[in-house]
């Protein structure tokens, strides 16, 4: 037996060709004349069958060719899943699409030694004893937020809820104010997080007017926490005023509420300094501020991998990882490494060279600008049109959704082919390359794109229009 291949063909072929079915060709033909991207045979066997399958189903005759190619777009549509490194010719720093922060180089080798080998992620060898998961990696993320301590879950939705789920046991009551109940990217919504854990939601406040009173009104024997969430991807302007960290921290005291602050992107740098955009709360600033937790994000500004931080104070960390549900949401020892090689970084003051999101964020314009005009005096002469101009970059996943920041983009324009045609052969390229379409051009801005990539700009844009070219020339 041979699977689904020798399946006898059970619906009659809606037209009077009996040799219709014959016409397709067998799974072993079309192995040897479809080349399989270096994708595992049993993935492209799977998918042979499937579209062979829709290929009976459906009521088109096709001929052999037709097959081979239905078969081809189905192999490239699969490989172009993959996890794979794409060129990020947005300017959007931070794109959730895109996997948000690129990871230190320190980090990338971390991950690599650590995951490679047998390591001490539980083990204490000072003592030869069973030890603590992530406690160096603790220990300098407190540091680096000026906290008594701080812990790590897998992304901050998760120290979102461990942080919920813990101070409304007893106490339901979640207070948060009407102008913060955001939704962060796809279907991650603030309200139905609080709800998902357990908690009772009390809104307060209108969506552009909060005031301490209305926190203080709300305040009951069924309170547990008062929660901040930062406005992190969407920014209110005109009439809109609610009460600073220092205000809320002030009242939860006096009523002896917890209070914390969840700041999603979480910089560590003062990021008004680096490019000419908005200042972005600190965690360091928060706590400071009065609150008693603040969580934010490892892979937004903080440039680290996906993790979850929460810092503050000690009995309240310690009494988090000691909930059931800690260990459900711990981070494994590829996260752990590539964050405590990111936090180094920052400890020993080279975050903002290595670390690329920060070393982006600062690249001066005029750097950028001689990269774009490198690129396109090497497409000089081909056939297409490219062109370097200013631009805007801005921040992205959450973060500083106002501050629009110079950039250099080129443009390209391509004699003959539409842009839709050459933006979808740069996605399909090796290395994809991702761009956008806008005034007439195909635009790449060039603070996302790493000075290695240039060269690899140049290739495959040259190899896109020879092969279209070649393509035209043998055109009938
Ligand atoms: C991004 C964000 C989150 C979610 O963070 P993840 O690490 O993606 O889970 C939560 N809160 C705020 C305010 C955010 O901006």
């Amino acid at each position: 037996m041979n699977g689904r291949d020798s399946i006898p063909f059970i619906r009659s072929p809606p037209f009077d060709q009996p040799d219709y079915r014959r016409a397709i060709p067998s799974v072993e033909t079309i192995l040897c004349r479809v080349d399989p991207l270096g994708l595992p045979r049993q993935v492209v066997l799977s998918l042979v069958r499937q579209e062979l399958s829709s290929i009976r189903d459906g009521d088109e005759p096709l001929s052999a060719d037709e097959v081979f190619s239905r078969v081809r777009l189905a192999l490239q549509k699969f490989r172009a899943c993959n996890l794979q490194p794409v060129i990020n010719g947005t300017g959007i720093l931070l794109h959730t699409n895109l996997g948000r922060a690129p990871l230190a180089p320190e980090a990338v080798a971390a991950i690599a030694e650590i995951g490679g080998s047998y390591n001490n992620l539980e083990y204490d060898l000072w003592k030869g004893a069973r030890g603590c998961r992530g406690s160096a990696v603790e220990h300098g993320l407190a540091l680096l937020c000026e906290a008594e301590a701080a812990t790590v879950v897998n992304n901050c939705a998760a120290a979102l809820v461990l942080v919920v789920q813990h101070f409304t046991v007893r106490k339901r009551q979640v207070i948060v104010s009407r102008g913060e109940l955001l939704q962060i990217g796809g279907g991650f919504r603030i309200p139905e997080i609080l709800e998902a854990s357990g908690a009772r939601l009390r809104e307060v406040g209108t969506t552009n007017q909060t005031t301490i009173e209305d926190y203080a009104n709300a305040i009951d024997s069924s309170t547990g926490l008062i929660l901040k969430v930062h406005r992190s991807n969407f920014h209110m302007d005109g009439f809109v005023a609610s009460p600073a960290t220092e205000a809320i921290a002030a009242l939860a005291r006096k009523k002896r509420v917890a209070f914390v602050e969840d700041l999603g992107s979480g910089s560590m740098v003062a990021t008004e300094e680096y490019s000419a955009i908005d200042h972005e709360p600190t965690p360091l600033e928060v706590l400071a501020q009065g609150a008693n937790l603040v969580m934010f994000s490892g892979d937004k500004l903080f440039g680290g991998p996906q993790a979850g931080i929460i810092a503050g104070a000690r009995s309240l960390i310690t009494a988090l990882k000691r909930e059931p549900f800690f260990r459900a949401l711990r981070c494994d020892k590829l996260i752990l490494a590539a964050l405590e090689a990111t936090v180094k970084l920052y400890l020993n003051g080279s975050a903002v060279r290595k670390i690329p999101v920060l070393n982006m964020l600062q690249l001066p314009v005029d750097e950028l600008q001689s990269r774009a005009i490198r690129v396109a005096q090497q497409l000089a002469g081909l056939s297409v049109t490219a062109k370097v101009s200013i631009s805007q970059a801005r921040v992205g996943g959450g973060s500083l959704p106002r501050s629009a920041f110079p950039s250099v983009t080129l443009e390209l324009v391509p004699d003959s082919m539409d842009l839709a045609a050459f933006a979808s052969r740069l996605r399909a390229a090796s290395p994809p390359i991702l761009g956008c379409i806008s005034s007439g051009a195909y635009q790449l801005d060039f603070r996302t794109i790493f000075p290695h990539q240039d060269a690899q700009i140049v290739q495959v844009v040259k190899l896109i229009l020879s092969e279209a070219r070649s393509e035209s020339d043998s055109a009938p």
